[in-house]
């Protein structure tokens, strides 16, 4: 029982880091493209989509980690494309009815906020490591 736990956790490990595997060569051929963000957005949405539904934990363990509180900025709804569900003035017309769990849920971690700071957004979340990774950095500079 303890064996099959273990070897579920190994195997979730790997496939989150397969993910982000993909993810950081998509982000090399998006930067081999220039200014152009098309497959950065793809394999941001393409990777949220896999973690929600095949990674649960990894997404649970970020979720817990997370800090902050949406800025209802939009950014996230404007991503590769702007979502048909988007409102004109900002709102989710399927928010409460049936917003997909990778909204609900964004950003799982650093990839998703630095995604949204391509676009020009600051997310209102942060992930607490990454705010200890800034600090011990300014304190080097
Ligand atoms: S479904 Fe709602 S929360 Fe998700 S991208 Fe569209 S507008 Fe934004
Ligand atoms: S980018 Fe962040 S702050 Fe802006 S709407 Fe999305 S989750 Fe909220």
């Amino acid at each position: 029982m303890h064996t099959t736990t273990h070897n579920e956790q190994k195997l979730s490990d790997r496939f989150v880091a397969a993910i982000n595997i993909s993810w950081q060569v998509l982000a090399k051929v998006s930067e081999s493209f220039g200014t152009s963000r098309f497959f950065l957005h793809l394999s941001g949405k393409t990777r949220r989509l896999f973690l929600v539904h095949f990674s649960q934990d990894y997404v649970r363990d970020q979720l817990s980690a997370r800090q902050g509180e949406c800025r209802q900025c939009g950014t996230c709804c404007n991503l590769l494309f702007t979502c048909p569900a988007l409102t004109k003035d900002g709102g989710c017309s399927v928010y409460g009815i049936c917003r997909p769990q990778a909204c609900k849920v964004f950003p799982i971690d650093q990839r998703d906020i630095d995604e949204a700071a391509s676009c020009g957004g600051q997310c209102g979340y942060y992930f607490k490591n990454r705010a200890i990774e800034n600090s011990c950095s300014q304190k080097k500079a």
